[in-house]
């Protein structure tokens, strides 16, 4: 296939869908980790030409919505600041911090400004000589070699007035998080490709061993998603638990070695708190001591401290596959896009913000029976 529109062919995402049809025979529970590939399923609808008992489950790959309330109150002190620019992409200046957003940040004077790149933050830095800059460094490894590039031509360039705000968050911890939870219903993953792109997958290899489950890098179009859901349905039927590359066109086992080089020259592995899940080690990167100088929390004199979570909503649960959103008791009421209570619904790719925005009036299919074992 050479286009887009053949990935969304209709009569080719209802034969693959028959022929899931025809393989699945037991009850299973598969998770997609990304939010762009959540919102493939529920803009297309791909959950309901599956079979009685074949359940997706959303995962926590929205990075929006895992960016931690510390992270983004870190964020609104610097923001308003009057010495600083910053920098950040659209997606982060509506997420609720305890009691405000970016957004009203700039509306009472804050310069915060919209951009499209890291690069592009490195270029303001370069233009405004007199102000600090700071460039809000948010994402899943997908969006770190970028970030490292910015920071690694800022110290190469003399750029002082530049330094940056690193909230990345990484896949494979969260994965075994998942897994690791007596309340793990999850039997099989669709991994995300745009971040297989960059790191390959080699790292989910010994998860897949560990915890004998199939994890199938998966794109986001439909017919992607469904030859996805085909690959991971056939290990589970079979009893295989490998890792398979569904996403060759963009994706090779190794990844982008130039990519994942300047990675490791830049950041240094941390734990990391998630938005709604609480800290899991090693999942997270942070700036490298030899990069010290561009941490904006070094500059700006920022302290760590443990914030709680509005008790309004469910988002953690909804991170781990745990709840739908229309099972949110907020969902289409106290909680809409227009007055978000967290960051699910939020984000351009939070699993809330699909329901809400696809399948606003819609009841969720609850849970089968099964739980953990094929019944
Ligand atoms: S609907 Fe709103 S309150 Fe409920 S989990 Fe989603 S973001 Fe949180």
């Amino acid at each position: 296939m050479r286009y887009v529109d053949e990935y969304r062919d209709a009569r080719s995402a209802r034969q693959y869908a028959a022929a899931i049809k025809r393989i699945v025979a037991r009850p299973w529970t598969i998770m997609e980790i990304c939010g762009g590939q959540t919102h493939t399923i529920v803009r297309y609808g791909l959950d309901e030409l599956l079979p009685d008992g074949l359940r997706l489950v959303h995962g926590p790959g929205c990075p929006v919505c895992v960016t931690p309330v510390e992270s983004i109150e870190k964020a609104l002190q610097i923001a308003a600041r009057p010495d600083v620019i910053f920098c950040s992409f659209g997606d982060m200046l509506r997420v609720p911090g305890l009691n405000r957003d970016l957004l009203s940040v700039k509306a009472t004077g804050g310069d915060v400004r919209i951009v499209y790149s890291p690069l592009d933050a490195l270029q303001i830095a370069r233009d405004n000589p007199d102000r600090q800059v700071v460039f809000f460094a948010v994402g899943f490894e997908t969006t770190a070699p970028a970030n490292a590039m910015a920071v690694f031509q800022a110290r190469r360039d003399g750029i002082g007035n530049f330094s940056m705000l690193v909230s990345h968050v990484l896949v494979p911890p969260a994965i075994e998080t998942i897994l690791g939870s007596p309340n793990n219903q999850v039997q099989g993953f669709l991994a995300a490709g745009h971040v297989c792109t960059v790191m390959g997958y080699t790292e989910y290899e010994p998860i897949a061993n560990r915890y004998h489950v199939p994890i199938v890098v998966t794109g986001f179009e439909p017919l992607d998603i469904l030859q996805g859901i085909t690959m991971c349905v056939t290990q589970l039927e079979q009893g295989r638990a490998e890792v398979e590359n569904q996403y060759a066109r963009s994706v090779t086992r190794e990844g982008n070695r130039p990519a994942q080089e300047l990675i490791r020259e830049v950041f240094a592995v941390t734990p990391r708190r998630w938005r709604g899940i609480g800290e899991i080690p090693s999942s997270g990167l942070r700036l490298a001591e030899r990069y010290a100088d561009f941490d904006a929390e070094n500059r700006f004199g920022l302290a760590d401290r443990h914030l709680d979570e509005s008790p309004d909503c469910q988002s953690g649960l909804v991170l781990q596959g745990l709840l739908k959103p229309p099972e949110c008791g907020a969902f289409g009421t106290r909680c809409t896009p227009e007055h978000p209570l967290g960051a699910t619904m939020v984000s351009s790719e939070g699993a809330c913000a699909a329901y809400h925005r696809y399948r606003p009036d819609k009841p969720v299919a609850m849970a089968p029976t099964v739980k953990g074992e094929p019944g």
